[in-house]
């Protein structure tokens, strides 16, 4: 015993231990969990929710309803939400899919991204009235950390609707911009599209989600992968709801005459490089922007109108103060017995002086 506890003090000697701080750090988020949530939006049949359920393995819409064109020509876009758990290798992820049905299908699209914009607002609202709550200890956090803009391969370039929508959200919520379908196009029509679907974005003052700068000691593969990630904005995606097979393989793709596209497989789509982007190397730093810059920015703006409200309340009660203070006192005045009778004695005064000087009293 006396031996261990020496070798114990022998060992604290050169170490006091805060070289385990990440695995605490590590233990008790995992105790906790973690919490993400994504929203898809772009016009309907772009292929959202097969992305969503080819991203996250998962059926996160099996009791979607699609409508049909008559019911479309009146849809205003609404919002569902489907939270799903998943468990990997001990770490629990509640994963929250926002999806924006209706979007772009109505005749008139003005101010169709409105609704979506106040769904942001709202969770950062909601999310604010918890903080200044009582109950710190268990907020939900149901704030959007990312939103996949999709994009339609069909056009050329952004569309009037796309650069409104993502100009009205880029300030609130991370803009992760992917070509829908990317199996409709030829390799050298992606490069073409991609690039000039930068070249707008920049153009039309659209600010994206940026993936942070590499710190210059990074390793190499990390500096390439980085690289690889900002070069290939907007990802260009495909989906799939079901497994094929070919050459004795079976994987999640898609079945043409002409043969198969393979979701995974980096040489047809970027889907994987928006995955593990998604998933493995930026969740955190999604959730990060999302608190220290958009939260931020929503909490600042809160927190001035809020002041500002005071201090013209303050005022109004001021005014009003003074008002009431001065009526009190001609009131009060009057009502006071030793004013009262000076005031008497005064107009009595007034009235002997005017009848000696024979006049007809004022009263
Ligand atoms: P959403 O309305 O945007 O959610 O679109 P859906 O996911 O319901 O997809 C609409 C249609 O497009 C369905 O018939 C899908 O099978 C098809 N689809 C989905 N993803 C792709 C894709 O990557 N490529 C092609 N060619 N079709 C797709």
């Amino acid at each position: 015993m006396s031996r261990l506890l020496s070798s114990l003090q022998d060992m604290d000697r050169e170490y006091v231990g805060f070289a385990t701080l990440p695995n605490q750090v590590h233990r008790k988020s995992v105790k906790k969990g973690f919490a993400f949530t994504l929203m898809v939006a772009g016009e309907s049949g772009l292929g959202k929710s097969t992305l969503v359920n080819s991203l996250y393995l998962t059926d996160l819409y099996n009791n979607r309803k699609v409508l049909n064109a008559e019911e479309r020509i009146v849809q205003t876009v609404f919002i569902t939400k489907h939270t799903v758990g998943i468990e990997e290798k001990g770490v629990r992820l509640r994963l929250s899919i926002v999806d924006t049905p209706g979007f772009g299908d109505a005749v008139n699209n003005t101010e169709s991204w409105k609704e979506i914009e106040d769904y942001i607002d709202q969770q950062f609202e909601q999310y604010f009235r918890d903080e200044s709550g009582l109950n710190r200890k268990n907020i939900q956090d149901n704030r959007v950390h990312c939103c996949l803009y999709f994009i339609s391969p069909f056009g050329h370039g952004l569309r009037p609707l796309d650069v409104e929508c993502m100009r009205a959200l880029h300030d609130k919520v991370n803009i992760v911009p992917v070509l829908a379908k990317a199996d409709s196009l030829t390799p050298t029509e992606v490069r073409r599209k991609k690039m000039k679907i930068r070249e707008e974005m920049e153009k039309f003052g659209i600010n994206i989600y940026q993936f942070p700068d590499c710190e210059f000691d990074e390793d190499e593969e990390f500096k390439q992968q980085e690289q690889l990630l900002k070069d290939s904005i907007p990802f260009a995606v495909i989906g799939s709801n079901i497994q094929v097979e070919s050459k004795g393989r079976k994987f999640r793709g898609r079945l043409y005459p002409w043969g198969v596209v393979e979701v995974e497989d980096p040489a047809h789509s970027d889907f994987l490089l928006l995955r593990n982007m998604l998933v493995k190397t930026h969740m955190q730093d999604l959730k990060d922007v999302t608190r220290e810059t958009h939260y931020e920015n929503y909490r600042a703006q809160c927190i001035q109108n809020m002041t500002r409200m005071v201090v013209q309340e303050r005022k109004r009660r001021l005014v009003l103060h003074t008002h009431t203070h001065t009526q009190n006192r001609r009131t009060q005045n009057y009502r006071d017995p030793y004013t009262l009778k000076l005031r008497m004695q005064e107009v009595l005064e007034r009235i002997h002086e005017q009848m000696q000087q024979g006049q007809k009293p004022d009263y």
